[in-house]
This record gives C-alpha cells, structure tokens and sequence, in this order.
C-alpha cells in the first residue's frame, strides 16, 4: 500500500485528497482533515469520481494519422514511438514558421495541468516559437472576472477565503452561480455561515437550491445583471447607507458612479426587469448594513457581452460599502477548474507573461528575455485570444493548433463554427489522456497523464499553492506534460530545457514571480496544507485575505468605481460609451463600460437558452462520464432541456418528451424536463453530454472585452413525434 496527497482533479476549490494505492491501481481516497480547505470532506466528484484513472480509453502511445505507412491528413490513426511522433510535431511547427512566421502558430493549454506545465507550455511558445499565442480556459470563464478586477482594484483574483464564509461573514450575496452543483465544498462553508444566522441574497433567473433558501431572491431576466446592481448601487446611495470615508480614502470616481446610476432607481428597474421594487431595497439594505458581506461570483456574471462590466459592478458595490479588506468580506470568484487560477498567473494569457508583466512592456520583455537565456527577441504582438482561432484557422492566419488538456470540440460555442475553423488547418496535436471528441479530428495524438500520475502544484479559487505528489506510474508509454514539453523543445535545439524535475521547474517560476511565489517552496508545501500568495520570502505566512491595509494594487492603490450603464441595442455600445464620457467628463484613461442584451429572443425564435453544470458531472464530461459512479449516479439521465410548466404546456409537452431545439447555428434532439427552477420562456441546457451538445446552439457572441462567450442563444423547440 502506498499513500500519497494529491488535489482533487476537479473544481476550483481544491479539496486536498489522500489516494491510497495497490499495485498501481488507486484503492481507496479520502479526503484531508489537515487540509483547511475541505477539512476532510469531498463531494460526489472528488470522493467517487476516480475511475477515469483505468478506464479502458485511456491513451498509452503516441498516434499519427498514416495512409500506407507514412502521415497523411486523409489517414487513420496509428501507433507510432514517441520518437516519430515528436519528430513529426517539430517538423510541422518548423515548416509553418518558416512559411507563414512564428504567429501562424497556436497553444492552447490546461488548466488541468501543473502550474510547472502551464508555465513551461507558454514559456515553449513565447521563447522557441516565438508567439504570444497561449491561451486556456479562463478565456471561456472568468477572463471577465480578472479584466474587471483588475480595472477596478488591480487585481483579477479572490479577495478572501472559502473557510472565512463560516465564522465571519454575515451576509452573502451570490450572483450568477451554482455552488451546491459545482463547488460543493465551498458551498458547504456558505451553509455553515446561513446555519450561524448569516443573511442570504440570490441574484439568479434560476432557483437553485440556495435561492430557495434566500433572504431575498432576486430572479432576474437573464443578461439583466447590470440594471440590477445599479438599482442596488442607486438605493444605497440614495439613503445614505455607502461607507463614505472608504469611499472618500480608498476610491476614486464617485461622482462617475453615483451620475451613472441615478436613472436606475429600484423603481424603474422593477419596471424595466419586472422583479418587485421592494427585492431590490431589500437586497441593497441588507448589503450594505450586515457587515462583513462578501460576493461570490460565477459565469452566470461572466458569460455576457459585458462581462468585464458585469464584474466592474459587482467591485462597485463591494467597494462603496467597503466590503473589501476585511475578513469575511470581498469577492470570491469561484473558478471552474483546479487550476484555472494557476494558468493565468504562469502567464498562459496572449497579453501577458508570468508575474502580470505586460508582452507589450519593453521592460518587461527584456526581463524575460534574459531569465530565458532567449536566442531570439521575444514578440511583443499580444497573442490571438483562444476564441478567435477558429476564424484566424480560416482567414488564413493560423496553421498549426497545439492543443493540451481541453477539449475544445465540446467546450467552444457555437461547435460547427469551430469545427469548420479546424478541418482547415495544416496540422493539428492534441496531447490528453482520452481520445476525446477533438482528439478524433488530431494529425497527432500524444498521450498524457492524469493527476495522480504526476507531481507539481496547483493554485486554487483562493489563491492557495498546493503540492500534488505523484501516486501511480503512467499508463503505457503516457508521459507527464512537462516532460513532453521539453522533449519538443530540446527537438528544436533548446537548451535550458533540461529540467530533470517539476521542483526545478517551480524554482524558475519562483524567479520568475518573486513577490507572489519567492517564498513558496516544495519543502514548505510538504509541511503545510498551502500557502496563499503572495508570499515573498521563506518566512512569510502566505496572505489568505488581501488589502487589509486598504491598499489595491492600482498604481496609486486607490480602487476605481468604474460607471457601468445598460442599453436596449448592442449595435450602439461604443457610441454609448462616448457619449457617457461626454455626458459626466470621464478621461479617455479611466475605465467606464456598457452592456445589453446579446442576442434578443424574437417570434421565430422565442425562448431564451441557458446553459448550466449538474453536480454529478464536470464540465464536458471527458473524466466524469468515464467515471460509472458519477455516470450512474441520482440525476445524470443525460442531456436534457428544463423548462417551466407553463412553457411546456404551451407547446403540450410533458416530462421526458422528445424535442428538437433550434437555434440560428445548429440544432438537437433532447429530452424535456419540465420543472418550476427555470422562469417561462427560458431554456436550461448543461454542457456536459456529447449526445444533445448545447454548444451546437450556443452564439458566436462575446464579452466585447475579453472575447468571452456568452455561451447563450435564442432558441425555437418543436415536439419529436413517433411518426
Ligand atoms: Fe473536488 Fe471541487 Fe468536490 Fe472539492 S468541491 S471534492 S475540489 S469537485
């Protein structure tokens, strides 16, 4: 018997696990009572979800697409030594750069690899390729999180901690998120804080289970977040009820904010947004006088055209009641993956490199440029965003797709969009450790390992470094990211990428991000439940809440109140913007956003499409529909269509009736459930089944900011009769 710590393959949270395991083969998992952040507990996904790890599917060599022997895009797949396969990678990407230049290149990464990985992944594109074009899925989740933050208190990451729920915050306002389904440990520490007395606010079109147990719930039309908060953002200035020498001291831009939402009292949005008058007044006193309150965020507040708006908001009002440097208090974005977090800071963004340094900074280029002992300049051009690469593939830009961890097909909107984008490519990799539905369309497939196959660390929603040791051997030939990574390099004449170990790896990043990571080391992860960062020096504690001395990480380290206002005709923003600017006197260099409504439901198609996550599967499915418990488990009967019982009899539609949506970009055969959570003329779909995909529905739209996707669409639906 062997047992070994590692973190949960799943969300955000990063629910700390110890495997126990037998002839190579995990035999039992518990969860960590040391670990502050589960203190012992797992949900469904992490205690049942480990199967994956011997499913059958797993890849264990290298596979090239050959017709007659050699490679050939019209071949089938064919077992080849790692030898031939990394060969005919390298080639490929050395052709493509000498004929179309080192931007016709794209790396899109994981955030289900090692920090080490992800810092080595964008390191491997920027030094020997020579791009800035990495990117992860952050882009299709909390990139408008981390933009707004940063706009507004210079920083895109939680403010605070999960454990804090339980002992100290008094009011807790969830916007646009789904806990008890996707982070259900941190969920636990919010019902531990309702168990004390804490007072609850639910800004959601859905009644998940924690709107059902509300102080107030707010269900808004969706895409409506904006009018909503202003309305809040209006009330509590209009009685007083802002912390003025916060404001006074700590911001700037309160006259911007106040001008901005003047128009939005509680009553005009009632009449705007048809939630009662007296929710809004409800919901924005108890915010502002139950103290501390902390936010928690999801992509039901980042997956809109104005996402970074959205998120601006959500700082305003943490910020005039200040609700932030304090425990208990803040935001807490809860990230989807347990590394997401982790992949942003390692710089695996097309703007920037580890540390938050700038690839458009001169400075901060030559920085790199010698820690990288670089034979060549690093590119200064900021990186295609992830969803763009379908049109770039198209419009002749892009080339060669080097895709790790992801599995774009089933994640990406709008899914015969991207599938047209990658059949035109000259030569696509895909390195996983299933043939999943986008390895299927790769010239190479190289096999990788999963979580308790390999050592390195992960930051989770809270900031928190955790080392992940290594439990199994690979299966077959599969090798761990960061060696692949480096075997490609050294393929292309590298020569600082010898690393024998992930701790030689996490020692560069160290170098590379001092002040979040300088004192962060393997020895230390190996005697503490993580670190926080930052964390600059050996004998730092590690920092679990940040700004406690009022202190943001603006240049002046005064926060911003960012105006945020609401349009009726997306067609108008940018001139809604200019004439807000006008209108209250805002520099060109201070931020002020706008939002509206994406894609309008109309006669043709009439009903508004929502997408969504249930608690037995995660995210496309790729591990947890390979796991027979989660697979068989209470309400996984596969994809389905929940409407409201008024939609459904409407259309004469009962539970478990087959229909067939449509949307302006695909359709598919479902399942009806007809429940009262989703309002009238709304449609709740979650992404995780490749038999009744959602995203062949979902829009091109995005967060104009950030390229996010709205992951939305306006839809029809007609009942599938026998006949
Ligand atoms: Fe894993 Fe998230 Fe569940 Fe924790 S809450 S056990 S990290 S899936």
């Amino acid at each position: 018997m062997k047992e070994t710590n590692v973190i949960c393959p799943y969300c955000g949270t990063g629910c700390g696990i110890k495997l126990t395991s037998h002839d190579n083969k995990i035999v039992k998992v518990t969860g960590i009572k040391e670990n502050p952040v589960n203190e012992g507990h797992l949900c469904l996904k992490g205690l049942y979800g480990w199967d994956y790890v011997e499913s059958k599917d797993r890849l264990t060599k290298p596979l090239i697409r050959k017709k007659d022997g050699v490679f050939s895009k019209e071949g089938t797949f064919e077992e080849s030594s790692w030898d031939e396969a990394l060969s005919l990678v390298v080639s490929k990407m050395k052709e493509a750069k000498e004929a179309y230049g080192p931007d016709s290149i794209v790396g899109n990464f994981s955030a289900r690899c090692t920090l080490e990985e992800n810092y080595l992944a964008q390191k491997f594109m920027r030094a020997i390729i020579g791009t800035n074009n990495v990117d992860h899925c952050a882009r299709v989740c909390h990139a408008p999180t981390v933009a707004g933050l940063a706009k507004t208190i210079g920083n895109g990451t939680a403010t605070n901690s999960f454990t804090e729920f339980e002992e100290h915050t008094n009011c807790i306002m969830m916007i646009g998120s789904n806990p008890e389904n996707a982070h259900p440990i941190a969920a636990m520490y919010i019902q531990r804080a309702l168990n004390r007395g804490a007072k609850l606010i639910v800004i959601d079109p859905i009644k998940t289970e924690f709107a059902q147990k509300a102080d107030v719930h707010i269900q808004l039309p969706a895409e409506y977040n904006i009018p909503i908060i202003n309305a809040l953002i209006n009330h509590i200035i209009a009685k007083n009820l802002y912390d003025k020498e916060f404001v006074e001291n700590y911001t700037h831009g309160f006259e911007y904010l106040k001008e901005a939402v003047k128009e939005y009292t509680p009553q005009k949005v009632s009449e705007m947004t048809g939630v009662d008058a007296s929710l809004l007044i409800k919901a924005a006193e108890l915010y502002a006088t139950t103290s501390p309150a902390a936010i928690t965020h999801g992509m039901g507040v980042t997956h809109f055209n104005h996402g970074v708006g959205n998120v601006c908001d959500i700082s305003n009002i943490m910020l005039i009641t200040g609700n932030i440097g304090k425990v208990g208090a803040g935001d807490l974005p809860l990230r989807g993956q347990q590394n997401v977090q982790g992949a942003c800071d390692m710089g695996v963004l097309p703007n920037i490199f580890p540390n938050l340094k700038l690839v458009s900074s001169a400075e901060d280029k030559a920085f790199f440029e010698k820690l990288w002992d670089c034979k060549q300049p690093l590119s200064t051009e900021i990186g295609i965003h992830k969803t763009e690469v379908p049109d770039a593939i198209m419009d002749g830009r892009v080339k060669v797709f080097y895709t790790i961890g992801e599995n774009p097909v089933m994640s990406e909107p709008n899914t015969n969009h991207f599938l047209k984008g990658i059949s035109k490519l000259d030569f696509y990799v895909v390195q996983d450790i299933f043939m999943t539905e986008t390895a299927l369309k790769a010239d190479v497939v190289l096999p990788a390992v999963s979580v308790g196959e390999k050592q390195g660390c992960y930051l989770n929603a809270e900031r928190r470094v955790q080392l992940n040791d290594k439990t199994l051997d690979p299966k077959g030939e599969a090798k761990q990211d960061w060696q692949i990574i480096c075997e490609l390099a050294k393929r292309f004449g590298a020569t600082d990428f010898n690393y024998e170990t992930p701790e030689e790896i996490w020692n560069e990043v160290r170098e590379a991000d001092p002040r979040r990571f300088g004192g962060i080391t393997y020895k230390r992860l190996r005697e503490l439940p993580g670190i926080a960062w930052p964390c600059p020096d050996e004998n730092h504690p590690g920092t679990p809440s940040l700004y406690m001395d009022k202190k943001f990480f603006t240049k002046d380290k005064k926060a911003n109140l960012v105006p945020v206002i609401f349009i009726d005709n997306k067609d108008n923003t940018a001139q809604a913007e200019e004439d807000l600017r006008k209108e209250l006197n805002i520099p060109e260099n201070y931020p002020c956003m706008v939002g509206s409504v994406d894609e309008k439901i109309d006669e043709k198609y009439p009903i508004s499409l929502l997408t969504t996550r249930k608690v037995y599967q995660y995210t496309v499915g790729t591990m947890t529909r390979r796991s027979k418990a989660l697979e068989q488990g209470g309400d996984s009967h596969g994809p389905s269509a929940e409407i409201h019982p008024d939609l459904a009899k409407r259309y004469n539609l009962k539970n478990h009736d087959f229909i067939k949506v449509e949307s302006r970009y695909g359709y598919i055969a479902v399942l009806v459930e007809v429940t009262e959570v989703v309002p009238d003329n709304t449609m709740q779909m979650a992404f995780h089944y490749w038999e009744g995909l959602c995203n062949e529905l979902t829009s091109g739209g995005w967060d104009y900011i950030t390229k996010t996707p709205t992951y939305k669409a306006a839809v029809r639906m007609e009942k599938i009769t026998q006949e």
